[in-house]
This record gives C-alpha cells, sequence and structure tokens, in this order.
C-alpha cells in the first residue's frame, strides 16, 4: 500500500470495490499513469466480498454484451497477468425454462447472443439432463448453454487488478476515507481526506451504495439503494460434480454454483427488502446483515426440490449483504451532467462483477478522450432525472428492482412501483377515458385506452399482446380521422438572447437559423459525427427558439446544450417542459377539426408543413406546429399548463363530428416504426451518423460557421456506398402468426449475418411486422445490394423471410403528410 498521500493527480477514484479497482487498472492501460485510489477501510470492505461471483456475459444490449464478453476474456488473463490467483472457471452456465414464454425469452436471448459473436446453444432438456444429472428438471421446458460463462473469486479478482494497477504507477491508500469533494466554477477539482487534499483533474465516485450520499453532498444525482441480498452455502457435498456449470432457473428466482464441492444458492426474489434508507453505517466493511430464513424460506424450498441432494446437506452459511439497486435496474457510467469532471460508476445491480471489467475500460477510455468508445446510452448517468434520487422513490422502486433480474423481461413490461410520479394536466380525463399507463422516467404516459369494459391492464407475451386490438383502432381512426396523443412527457427548452441563434447553429447539424415560425428537424451531432440527440428546433423569434425532443433524453439533451453554451454566451436556457404540454392532433381531419376551433385558416397554401403559429382555442393561446411523429397530416398543440385541461375538454367536445380518438404511445411508436422515424437510443446514438442513418437530407452541408461534427461526416459523405446503413424490414409474413420483432434480431443476407435489429413493432396501417435495423457490407449498402439478397431476420432461434429497403414501408413519399 501506497504511504503519503500525493498533493496532485490525473484521476482519483473514491472506492477501492471491484468497480473502482477496475477502473484504477484501466486508467493505467490508457496511458492515465498518476491515478489514485482512495478506500475508506479495505479494498472489497463494501459489496464486493461477499458476491457469488457469477461471470455472465448476455445483457441486453450488443454494447453491454460486448463489455461483459471483454470482462470474461480479462478475468481469463488476469493470473497470468499480475500472478494473483482469481478464482477464474469457465464451466459455462445453463439457463432452464419453466415456461414456454420463458423459453421464447430464452431463445430470443440466444438469437440476440448468437449475433454478438457468443458460443450458444439452445438445448433440449434431455441435453439439460445431461449436463446436470444431478437436478430434478420436473416441469423443465428448455433451457439454454453459454460454454463460455463463468465465475471468480471476487476478492482474489480484485486483488489482481489492484496489482495490476500498481505495477502499472496507479497509488491506492486504504483506511483513507474522503470526506469531501471539491468543486469550483462548476468542476470537480480534487478531494478532500483525514490524511490531506489532493488535487485532481478528475474525480470518480466508485463508491458502491455509499455513492448517492457523496453525490448528494455536492448536487450530483445518483440515485441508489441498497437491498438486503441472500444465498445460502452448504457444507461439503461430495456427489457434486466440480465441473458443473452455473445453473439459473429464473422462473423460482434461483441460481446454483459450486464453490470447492459446496454449493451455493442465491436468489433473485420478486419482493426485496431495500436497506440503508437512513445511511448506511460508518463502520460498515466486511458485515453481514442478519439471516431473514422466513424471507429466503419459499427459495430454499424450491431449491431442494430441485436437488435433492440438498436435504442431506448442511448449511454452513446463510449469507445476507447488502448490495445497491437503481430505479431501471442499469448501472451508472460517465460525465455527471451537474458537474463538469465529476464521472461516476456506480449502482451495479447486483452484476457488478461480471461488468467490471467492461465498465472499467469504458469509463478509463471516456475520461482520456472525453466522450465513450461506443454507444452506452443504457448505462448513461445522462439518463437519471433528478426526483428520482429522492429517498422515498428510490427506496420503493428498490423493492421491485432486485427481483426484475430474473422476472419475465416481457416486451412493453411496465415497472410497478414508485408509480404516478409525474402526470400530465390532464391525467385523470385520460384515465377516466380508459388509459392504461405506462411510465418513462416517472412520466405516466397513456401507452393504449382500454375501450368500455375492458380494464386497461397489460396482460404480457411475447406476440400479440391484449392491446393489439385496440392499438389497430386508434391507427386505422389515426390514418382515416383524427387522433389525440397527450405529449406532455415531451421535454421542451427555451433558449433565449442575442447569441441563441449561433449557439443552436452550431451544434445542429440543420439549418436552425431561419424565419421565426419554421420548425426545424435536426441531429445534433458529437465531433466524430455521431449522433447525440435527435429533435426539433422552432424559431419562436430573432433571439427566441423552442427545443422539442423525446421523453427519456430530458437530462441529456439539456446538459449537452448547456455545456456548449460558452459562460460568456448571450443566451439562456430554460427546460420548460412542466410549463408546457402539448397534445397532438393527428389524422386527416385534424386540419378542418383545429380550423373549426381556432378560426385560422390552416390549408396547404396558408399554412404548409413545418410552420409554427400561436393560435386562440377557447379561450387559451396555443402553440400549433404543423409536424409529426406518425405520418399523417397533423398539428402540435403547445398549451400552457394551467390552459391544459380547458383546452382539452374544447377538444374531446368538439371532436366527436370529426371521429377525434385517443391514442397511446404504443400506436405512436408502432405508426412511427411504419414511417421508420428514427428513435434516438435505439434507431440512432452516438456511434451512428446521420450519413448511415439515412438522414443526410437534414444535414446543411454548406451552412455558414459549419456545425459540430461536420468535418468527420463531409468525409464519410465522400463515400459513395456506406459500408453500414438503415434499412426498413418487414416479414413477408402478414399473418396472425407472424412473429414481432423488438430489437436485436439478427438480420441474415444469404444466409449470412449482416446485421440486427434496432427497433421493431406491428404495423397496422400496412398490417405487416416490421422492423428497423442496420446491415453492413464492405462493398457498401446499396440499393442493388438490398434488392439482390435474399434475406431472413431470426426471431426466437428461428428465421423468417424478409423485405429489407431503404424507405419505409408506408407512404414512403410522405404524400400524407402535405395533404
Ligand atoms: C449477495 C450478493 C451476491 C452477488 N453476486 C454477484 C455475482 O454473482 N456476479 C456479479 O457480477 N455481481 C454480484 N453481486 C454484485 C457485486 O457484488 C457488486 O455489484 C459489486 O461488488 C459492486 O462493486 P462496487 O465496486 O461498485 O461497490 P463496493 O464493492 O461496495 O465498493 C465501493 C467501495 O467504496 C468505498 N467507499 C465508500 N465511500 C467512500 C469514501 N467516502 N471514501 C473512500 N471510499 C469509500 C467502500 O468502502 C467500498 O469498499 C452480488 C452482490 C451481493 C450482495
Amino acid at each position: 500500500m501506497a504511504t503519503s498521500l500525493p498533493a496532485r493527480a490525473d484521476v482519483v477514484i473514491i472506492g477501492g470495490g471491484i468497480v473502482g479497482t477496475s477502473l484504477a487498472y484501466h486508467l493505467i492501460k490508457t496511458g492515465i499513469k498518476n491515478t489514485i485510489l482512495l478506500e475508506r477501510k479495505q479494498l472489497t470492505c463494501g459489496t464486493t466480498w461477499h458476491a457469488a461471483g457469477l461471470v455472465g456475459q448476455l445483457r441486453a444490449s450488443r454494447n453491454l454484451t460486448e463489455l461483459a464478453k471483454y470482462t470474461t476474456g480479462l478475468f481469463e488473463g488476469l493470473e497470468k497477468e499480475t500472478g494473483q490467483a482469481t478464482g477464474f472457471k469457465q464451466n459455462g452456465s445453463i439457463s432452464i425454462a419453466l415456461t414456454e414464454a420463458r423459453l421464447e425469452e430464452l431463445k430470443r436471448g440466444a438469437s440476440m447472443a448468437k449475433s454478438f459473436g457468443l458460443e450458444v446453444q439452445v438445448i433440449s432438456v434431455g441435453e439439460i439432463k445431461a449436463k446436470v444429472p444431478h437436478y430434478d428438471l420436473a416441469g423443465a421446458v428448455g433451457g439454454v448453454f453459454l460454454p463460455k460463462d463463468g465465475q471468480v473469486n471476487p476478492i482474489d479478482v480484485t486483488q489482481a487488478l489492484a496489482a495490476g494497477a500498481r505495477k502499472g504507477g496507479a497509488k491506492i491508500f486504504e483506511n483513507t476515507k474522503v470526506t469531501r469533494i471539491l468543486t469550483k466554477d462548476g468542476k470537480a477539482i480534487g478531494v478532500e481526506t483525514a490524511q490531506g487534499t489532493i488535487r485532481a483533474n478528475k474525480v470518480v465516485i466508485a463508491a458502491g451504495m455509499w455513492s448517492r450520499e457523496l453525490g448528494r453532498s455536492i448536487g450530483v444525482n445518483i440515485p441508489l439503494h441498497a437491498a438486503e441480498h441472500f444465498y445460502i452455502v452448504t457444507e461439503p457435498i461430495n456427489e457434486l460434480p466440480r465441473n458443473m456449470p452455473v445453473v439459473r432457473i429464473p422462473d423460482e428466482c434461483t441460481y446454483y454454483k459450486e464453490d470447492a464441492g459446496k454449493l451455493l444458492v442465491g436468489a433473485f426474489e420478486p419482493v426485496a427488502k431495500p436497506w440503508g434508507t437512513d445511511g448506511i453505517p460508518e463502520n460498515h466493511a466486511f458485515e453481514t446483515l442478519p439471516p431473514d430464513m422466513d424471507h429466503f424460506e419459499p427459495i430454499l424450498a424450491d431449491a431442494v426440490a430441485r436437488l435433492p441432494m440438498l436435504e442431506k446437506a448442511g448449511i454452513a452459511l446463510f449469507f445476507n449483504g447488502p448490495e445497491s439497486f437503481t430505479p431501471d435496474d442499469r448501472y451508472y457510467l460517465g460525465e455527471a451532467p451537474e458537474l463538469r469532471d465529476l464521472f461516476v460508476a456506480t449502482g451495479f445491480n447486483s452484476i457488478g462483477i461480471q461488468s467490471s471489467g467492461g465498465a472499467g475500460l469504458v469509463l478509463a477510455q471516456w475520461i482520456k478522450d472525453g466522450h465513450p468508445k461506443m454507444d452506452v446510452n443504457g448505462v448513461d448517468v445522462r439518463r437519471i432525472h433528478p426526483f428520482q434520487s429522492g429517498k422515498r422513490y428510490v427506496r420503493d422502486r428498490t423493492v421491485e428492482s432486485l427481483g426484475l433480474l430474473y422476472a419475465m423481461h416481457w416486451p412493453y413490461r411496465q415497472v410497478e412501483t414508485a408509480r404516478g410520479v409525474r402526470r400530465s394536466a390532464i391525467h385523470d380525463r385520460l384515465v377516466a377515458a380508459g388509459a392504461c399507463m405506462g411510465e418513462v422516467n416517472g412520466w405516466e404516459r397513456p401507452n393504449w385506452y382500454a375501450p368500455k369494459g375492458v380494464e386497461p391492464k397489460y396482460d404480457y407475451s411475447y406476440g400479440r399482446q391484449n392491446w393489439f386490438p385496440y392499438a389497430e383502432a386508434e391507427a386505422k381512426s389515426l390514418q382515416s380521422n383524427v387522433v389525440m396523443f397527450d405529449q406532455s412527457s415531451f421535454s421542451k427548452f427555451s433558449v433565449e438572447g442575442k447569441d441563441a441563434a449561433k449557439i443552436l447553429s452550431n451544434i445542429s447539424a440543420n439549418d436552425v437559423d431561419v424565419e421565426p415560425g419554421r420548425i426545424v428537424y435536426t441531429q445534433w451531432c458529437n465531433e466524430r459525427g455521431g449522433i447525440e440527440a435527435d429533435l426539433t428546433v422552432t424559431r419562436l423569434a430573432e433571439d427566441r427558439f423552442l427545443v422539442v425532443t423525446g421523453c427519456a433524453p430530458q437530462t441529456r439533451d439539456f446538459a449537452w446544450l448547456k455545456r456548449h453554451t460558452p459562460d460568456d454566451a448571450h443566451c439562456v436556457s430554460t427546460d420548460i417542459t412542466s410549463g408546457l404540454p402539448m397534445f397532438a392532433l393527428m389524422g386527416p381531419k385534424s386540419r378542418t377539426l383545429v380550423e373549426k376551433l381556432s378560426g385560422a385558416d390552416l390549408s396547404n397554401a396558408a399554412w404548409p408543413f413545418g410552420i409554427s403559429r400561436e393560435i386562440e382555442i377557447g379561450y387559451a393561446r396555443v402553440r400549433a406546429s404543423r409536424i409529426t411523429y406518425v405520418g399523417e397530416l397533423g398539428w402540435e398543440l403547445y398549451v400552457p399548463t394551467e390552459f391544459a385541461a380547458h383546452v382539452f375538454d374544447i377538444l374531446r367536445d368538439a371532436g366527436g363530428e370529426f371521429g377525434l380518438t385517443l391514442a397511446g404511445m404504443h400506436t405512436m411508436n408502432n405508426c412511427r416504426v411504419e414511417k421508420a422515424y428514427r428513435h434516438w437510443g435505439h434507431d440512432i446514438t452516438d456511434e451512428d451518423t446521420p450519413v448511415e442513418a439515412g438522414l443526410s437530407f437534414v444535414v446543411a452541408w454548406d451552412k455558414k460557421g459549419g456545425f459540430i461534427g461536420r468535418k468527420s461526416l463531409e468525409t464519410q459523405r465522400e463515400r459513395n456506398l456506406q459500408p453500414k446503413r438503415l434499412v426498413c424490414l418487414a416479414l413477408e409474413d402478414n399473418s396472425i402468426r407472424a412473429p414481432m420483432m423488438y430489437h436485436e434480431e439478427p438480420i441474415y443476407r444469404d444466409g449470412k449475418l449482416v446485421g440486427a435489429t434496432t427497433s421493431g413493432a406491428w404495423g397496422h396501417r400496412v398490417e405487416r411486422s416490421l422492423g428497423i435495423g442496420y446491415v453492413k457490407h464492405g462493398d457498401g449498402v446499396s440499393k442493388d445490394w438490398l434488392d439482390s439478397g435474399s434475406w431472413e431476420v431470426e426471431i426466437a432461434w428461428q428465421r423468417y423471410p424478409a423485405k429489407v429497403q431503404f424507405q419505409s414501408f408506408y407512404d414512403p413519399r410522405g404524400e400524407r403528410i402535405k395533404m
């Protein structure tokens, strides 16, 4: 251990669990030698020491799987590199399904894994039996085997990472608690400890379940909460095969791991026990929590039935230890939006061991280069909304988060705890109209509307869910009449000042320096040309703009805007989401309805597409913007909050004669997939460029002053044909048997894997199972190449013929929008 605390560092890491230590190891590898890690007690003393040590590789997205795969590779070679044993064993893992739905989930995961280059096998009950003959497989219907999954000893791996970091020059100080993070001018500049102060260029919070409080002390939101997490370890069992793969039976919430002849049985029970709401005790180190046999008993009963040998084996250890969970079960990485140079790597939701290598690698590169090397928006800390770090919210959600790891990962699955947080001004009216609410970032949003007599409640499946016919009716009404979407949850920023146009022009790929009253669809790109945000900018006056973006990227997009506003600029940006609900009236009869209510002329000549103006509805003045995200004629109405109920009532009452109905977010999503309108976070991310995404037509290549990313995009555009392109897919089968695409389904051309989907939905207007995805071809993705191939999409381990084309399947010429 290093002895005297240096005065300066490039990076100070707070926390010596596996995550902080892995970061130190990777910072050294990226060349940041002046790295200091501070641990309040001893390395691993928080959560790491008692982890079960499972190292699985399959995660929910391509890049997170890539990172978990990297972790396995790292662990494999760490002992050789550092001389420190890690306990790494690679016996593989089997997940066993007890229902057909779970088997479909596993098969969908297996297809995804295959497209990520993971070794994976879908196996029968007989094949499972051959691998784990000591299990009673009653009720099993099949499973998936990942031969390269493994297990480690978490303490030893952490020590190995520390040894590697030290060898490269990192300094690690134990018994050194950070008592304060130092900040100046909106930046983190160092840390204070009882042993002295260290000035640093960057500070990283990798403090596990202590992170929320540390963040709060400097105004940084890190919503996480500890939960009790249980496993038992048996006495040695002679009959237990030493090469036993890890076994997961998610339908019984259990996992099983052989460890030195003993069996470890752990659980992800559906109702968890939050712990430490009032703070983590100061002395907590290598601590266990009191056992709770009543809580674990149902799990144990299932385990004994599965493994009869457990009945005779004594329990050597009943373990209960805390781990931190986040509201969406995903960890946090990256630079905090609230404070420059303050990074986080925390909230690992019981997968911190298997994520540690990849998270350390990505964050080290991020710190060095100023951006991650790959799209990791799923775990980016900029997805947090400040309210989420409230104690009560995060505690209540933790009851559910832990169990979600092994729960069915149904498409459209909605959380059930800590609901009703952010409601639109017309929430109660929508509920009365039959809305089935879904949740995004705390917002309650109508996902679909149940007709009279039908309960607005999900009945989940991988196929057509119970709301399918209602969404179909909504889409048909959208196509022939007019519907209203409550889009209050969409984020809105006001950007004002003499420099507002200059600042927005610099970050927007399209030309936003337009006449007042024009709406511009644009991307905000990074220097590499990757898409950081996808939104509209409406010029309200010479010095006033309205930016409208999605619900989920509220914090991220606002942070991007602020970070690209120079301190001395005459420009103020304000998040006005709360004050400006938005109702979208979409469909061919939207014109006559709004004309009747407002008295305004909405004809094509008087009000072309892309124009925004104020109109009167009832006693209210509202901004009406002619634009669409569903591919029909329509107007978005921006209504100040206190007028929202009044305007809604008028619309509803007047809408009857035009067949106005309410429509939900599922219909919006289905329709935008039909139109191939890209969705940020899925179809476009910071590693996809407008050129690859087929959005070159909204890039103002020659605009005066340029924009961030232009150079990279121009270089890319010089290539006539792109090796990676976004395409639209439709399954040939349009019968009721046609399966649904959701995301990450592998795409094959002439039997060769060439890509994967990024979105999927049923298109009610074209009556097909649709997808959006990227395909790759070294010589360039051309129309000829698309047309000359024979295409298939793999869904749940089975391939289906598909049509693939650049343009959308619904109204590719956009005629309906301009009708
Ligand atoms: C029962 C159980 C089983 C698990 N099984 C697995 C598994 O099989 N596979 C898997 O991948 N994951 C598993 N996990 C999860 C895994 O253990 C965690 O995700 C991981 O250890 C988190 O590591 P960390 O470095 O983020 O946090 P920690 O290990 O808690 O490290 C944070 C460190 O920060 C230090 N610290 C806090 N505040 C300060 C301060 N002010 N100054 C200095 N230092 C500070 C703490 O002392 C602590 O050592 C399991 C967890 C539990 C509880």
